[in-house]
């Protein structure tokens, strides 16, 4: 799947209407089990927006996001996989941020998460769009200047090696 923006969980959840309800733990939603019916302030489901998992403590059912958008709409595995990667793509437009692999944002010594779409519990959904936004375009930048960094240092290194070959061959 490389070069293809994974759909998270959440984002899952979004596109079927299904409310997750944030917890005091960063990317740990609470929602309403859709086997099990529970209603209120009973909240038997979890999703884990770090792992893209979901789990219900009642029931049981789990899984990933694929598997989560099928059980949502009752679908086949298969037929939710087509749905979220039509043509084994994912259509939505991307910010260039998103598109970083977690080796990468590792690799420039990144431990900020990117921000979820969902707005934490208490902040306003449109005031945390523009965070988010403000977010990736920072991360977006800082990945910029790393890879130029990346190069001065290999441009560096060859001007070093070349000079070193010249002092040997003299
Ligand atoms: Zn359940």
């Amino acid at each position: 799947m490389e070069g293809i923006a994974v759909v998270s969980i959440e984002e899952v959840a979004q596109r079927n209407n299904l409310r997750l309800y944030p917890t005091s733990r960063p990317g740990q939603f609470k929602a309403h089990c859709l086997v099990c019916g529970d209603k209120g302030g009973q909240f038997h489901l979890y999703v884990s927006s770090n792992k893209d998992t979901f789990f219900c403590h009642k029931c049981g059912t789990r899984g990933g996001a694929v598997a989560f958008h099928a059980w949502v709409k009752g679908i086949d595995f298969a037929a939710a996989k087509a749905e979220l990667y039509p043509q084994g793509q994912n259509r939505r437009p991307l910010h260039p941020a998103e598109t970083l692999t977690p080796q990468q944002r590792d690799e420039m010594g990144f431990i900020v998460r990117k921000p979820s779409p969902i707005a934490p519990k208490g902040a306003d959904q449109k005031e945390w769009n523009r965070y988010r936004r403000r977010v990736l375009d920072w991360m977006w930048s800082e990945w910029l200047a790393y890879e130029r960094y990346k190069r001065g240092q290999t441009e560096r290194l060859l001007q070093l090696l070349e000079r070193a070959g010249r002092t040997a061959a003299s």
